[in-house]
């Protein structure tokens, strides 16, 4: 009867690979799968199958990636089509909209993030009147004017810009693209704000989607410490940790980045904030090199803030990249005056919890100070996980207080 209907794409599923679908993990790797039936193309959605031929779910297909199953959901009666995108966008914007203090404090925030929000490969960020979008992996891909129509319905706004410009979509065979995708041309510099401070934003050609807002809530941390502090803000890009610090009375930051369009922006931050010269300078180069200088020249700072890029790819660089997370943070601890405060954070997803707390405290251990975690750091609730996704956990953070 079934086949009569139409044409309708599975994958079947090796029976020792079942149990993390069935925990409803969303990521189907290709050695998991024990066969494909029919030839589903780029992002077409596909009904998962068990090993005894139960549907467990659909999900779409993306026949370059390693990752060449992406479920949209485990009802295996869903139909993946406009109504399904509608409900899960909304979900997702329902969440931002009852999180406790977001909207009063901010206009920009993420409002679709990916896996942990039911919609795999799909970021969406909201920056004022602009939404930003980036098309992961191949099952957005497929549906992207679904969901850009939806978007444009269910969130006003004045435009839409696509972000997908990412490493990762070459892993699943796109290439890159950007460009708007609907309504207005964002202008090249948008304004956002965060708590009490003021941002522009370059959506179209900055990092990520032009800002990190995944540091909004440590931000908001360290401005709790400053006052009266001299603060070391190592990997700055525009300086958003720069102007909370100092708007909360820290009496001098130093941005190191080495991107000089970034040290740019930077600067125009400072002066959007009303922020004195004199309380902050700008100096690009290589933190590596540079914190090796500063060790020569002795110099002392009471906060030092590293947020260095996430420097893990793939499992195979775990362990170089490990080796830069211990030396930077070896060499800040070796910058800070006794009782000051190193605000240290890994994005890399790859590098866990444990481990990275262990590299920083074989990095205190070898520079001879004491140091305690005054608190733990987490990406901000707009950037919720998944309990099913534990890779969504991204972001981690020690307050350590250092003696
Ligand atoms: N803390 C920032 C985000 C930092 S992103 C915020 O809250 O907005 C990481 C930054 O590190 C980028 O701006 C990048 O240009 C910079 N960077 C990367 N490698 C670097 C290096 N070796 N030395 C200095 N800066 C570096």
């Amino acid at each position: 009867m079934e086949a009569a209907v139409g044409y309708r794409p599975r994958v079947g599923l090796r029976e020792e690979r079942e149990k993390s679908v069935l925990g409803r993990h969303p990521w189907i790797f290709s050695g998991a799968i024990s066969r494909v039936d029919g030839s589903p193309g780029m992002g077409e959605t596909v009904e998962v199958i068990s090993s005894k031929g139960e549907t467990l779910g659909k999900g779409a297909f993306s026949p370059s990636s390693q990752i060449r199953v992406r479920l949209w959901s485990s009802d295996p009666e869903c139909v993946i089509d406009r109504q399904f995108f509608e409900q899960r966008i909304k979900e997702a914007i329902r969440l931002r909209a009852d999180l406790p203090s977001l909207s009063s404090s901010t206009n920009a925030f993420r409002l679709i993030n990916g896996e942990s929000d039911r919609l795999p490969g799909l970021i969406v960020d909201r920056y004022a009147d602009f939404l930003v979008c980036q098309f992961l992996s191949a099952g957005p891909e497929y549906f992207r004017d679904i969901i850009v129509s939806l978007l444009s319905e269910l969130y006003p706004c004045s435009g839409i810009y696509e972000r997908s410009d990412a490493d990762v979509r070459e892993k699943e065979g796109l290439d890159p693209r950007k460009g708007v995708l609907f309504g207005e041309d964002p202008p090249e510099l948008l304004e956002i704000t965060e708590g009490p401070c003021r941002f522009l934003v370059d959506i179209k050609t900055g990092q990520k989607t032009g800002f990190f807002l995944d540091q909004r809530e440590n931000r908001q941390r360290l401005a709790a410490y400053c006052d009266g502090a001299q603060v070391l803000n190592c990997f700055s890009y525009s300086g958003a940790f720069a102007a909370r610090a100092l708007k909360a009375g820290a009496s001098h930051v130093l941005n190191l980045d080495d991107s000089a369009s970034a040290l740019e922006l930077c600067a125009k931050n400072m002066e959007l904030n009303g922020i004195p010269q004199e309380r902050w300078e700008n100096l690009q180069g290589n933190a590596f090199k540079v914190l090796r200088q500063f060790r020569e020249q002795e110099r002392r700072f009471d906060i030092i803030v590293l947020d260095p890029p996430r420097f893990v790819d793939a499992k195979s660089h775990l362990m170089r990249a490990a080796r830069g997370y211990k030396d930077i943070n070896l060499l800040a601890f070796g910058l800070l005056r006794p009782g000051g405060y190193l605000f240290t954070f890994s994005c890399s997803g790859l590098l866990a919890t444990d481990l990275f707390g262990k590299i920083v405290s074989d990095a205190a251990l070898d520079t001879k100070r004491h140091a305690r975690i005054v608190e733990r750091l987490f990406q901000a609730p707009d950037h919720p996980v998944g309990l099913n996704f534990p890779e969504g956990a991204y972001l981690k953070g020690l307050v350590l207080c250092v003696m």
